[in-house]
């Protein structure tokens, strides 16, 4: 079965052709821009085919337009015929409390969707564009939607409650929703496989650090506890966003500095976190280089603080599961640096976690444990894979609707 994967964003099409027989990535690619100057589709097919197609791309209906051209193409393209898409899985930021699993989408499951806009004002109008456009575009085929959030709706109320009054969670759904949860499932459920243990009876922590982050704690396989919360804003220190927060520092900067609600937003998303504390970067390869080349002292903060902020999640849901058997690191970051890792994990021995440095000192972006054989928590890097997920929720939906 060959699933086309889409993720729809503001300005921009992510998408992937797999091929379930073997999970070859067929194609992949994005469309840039749409709606502003100087649009663009880039292209990659399986052979490493390469293509750059610049038009004016003014409405996502248009970039999944290109995206079936480009397929179709026999210069660049991976198919011969539109009837070779079998299934379209769409990922969907925010589902809300509606949806605790990916979902055929129908038009009920639609205008459900169109309920949790308010929660997602941003991300979930362009992934619903998405769908539309593949209703118009590919009527027949069927298409899946995997929520970000769907994962964590298995948290109990305890931990997805905010101590506020009831009434907002009434009145405005008001709570801790969590997101990466497609990533958190994936790298999860792939450490189990690889270690041969039954994902229903482990104790995981899975922290998926890149430009966004967020670490969550997964009891005999389900969520309970995650660390972003009613957006992605909470939780550790990411990219430019600052994580946790005194609601009172943000009141009082908001009174002192005279900015409104949208400033605030566009200050602690946009400008804190890695960015604000080094004032170097957001990108973590180039704030390892100012701390550790440039003894740049702020870069070196920056670092620290980010690896505290994870080494304290890590401690809170060892005490919310009663233990862990299996820790992950997934993301660019979690993948890629040796260095964030092994800080991350220093002083842990007395919790039975011993990391093999040998194994983890320039290990990048490979399946791997890097505890040593002792540890008695199994420490492994997984590079996370939402797309395989997605196109996997979407052939076991699609598949289980034609028995
Ligand atoms: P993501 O959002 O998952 O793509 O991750 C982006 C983050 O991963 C950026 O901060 C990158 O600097 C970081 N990253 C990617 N490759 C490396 C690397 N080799 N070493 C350290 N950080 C990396």
């Amino acid at each position: 079965m060959k699933i086309l994967v889409l993720n729809c964003g503001s300005s921009s099409i992510k998408y992937k052709l797999i091929n379930m027989a073997n999970k070859e990535v067929m194609a992949t690619g994005v469309v840039e821009k749409i709606g502003l100057k100087g649009s663009f589709l880039k292209h990659k097919r399986s052979d490493g085919t390469k293509a750059q197609l610049e038009g004016e791309i003014l409405e996502h209906q248009v970039g999944i337009e290109y995206i079936l051209g480009v397929l179709l193409s026999e210069k660049y393209g991976s198919i011969k015929d539109l009837e070779e898409i079998d299934a379209v899985g769409h990922r969907v930021v925010h589902g809300g409390e509606a949806f605790n699993s990916s979902v055929f989408i129908t038009d009920e499951v639609i205008a459900k969707m169109e309920e949790c806009i308010d929660l997602a004002p941003l991300h979930n109008p362009p992934n619903l564009k998405g769908i539309y456009a593949m209703q118009e575009l590919l009527p027949n085929v069927p298409q899946v939607g995997v929520f970000d959030t769907a994962f964590h709706q298995t948290m109990p109320d305890y931990s997805y409650m905010y101590a506020i009054p009831y009434s907002l969670y009434e009145k405005y759904s008001i709570r801790r929703y969590g997101f990466h949860g497609t990533s958190h499932r994936y790298v999860s459920k792939r450490a189990c496989d690889i270690l041969g243990v039954d994902y229903t009876t482990q104790k995981i922590i899975t922290c998926h650090m890149g430009n966004g982050a967020s670490i969550t704690a997964i009891k005999n396989g389900k969520s309970m506890d995650t660390s972003m919360g009613f957006t992605p804003l909470e939780g550790l220190i990411m990219g430019t966003r600052s994580g946790d927060l005194d609601i009172g520092a943000v009141n009082y900067i908001m009174d002192r500095e005279n900015i409104g609600t949208r400033s605030a937003n566009t200050l602690f998303n946009k400008h804190s976190g890695l960015l604000g504390i080094s004032g170097v970067s957001s990108d973590s390869r180039e704030i390892e280089d100012a701390a550790y080349k440039n003894n740049n002292k702020r870069a070196l903060l920056a670092i620290e603080m980010f690896n505290y902020r994870v080494k304290k999640y890590i401690g809170s849901y060892i005490a919310a599961m009663g233990g862990i058997d299996i820790l992950v690191f997934t993301g660019g970051i979690g993948e890629n640096s040796d260095q964030h890792r092994e800080d991350i994990l220093k002083d842990m021995e007395y919790l039975g976690l011993t990391i093999d440095k040998a194994k983890n000192d320039g290990m990048r972006g490979k399946e791997m444990v890097i505890s040593k054989p002792e540890s008695k928590v199994k420490v492994m890097v997984v590079p996370t894979d939402e797309e395989l997920m997605i196109a996997q929720d979407t052939l076991n939906i699609v598949s289980s609707m034609k028995k």
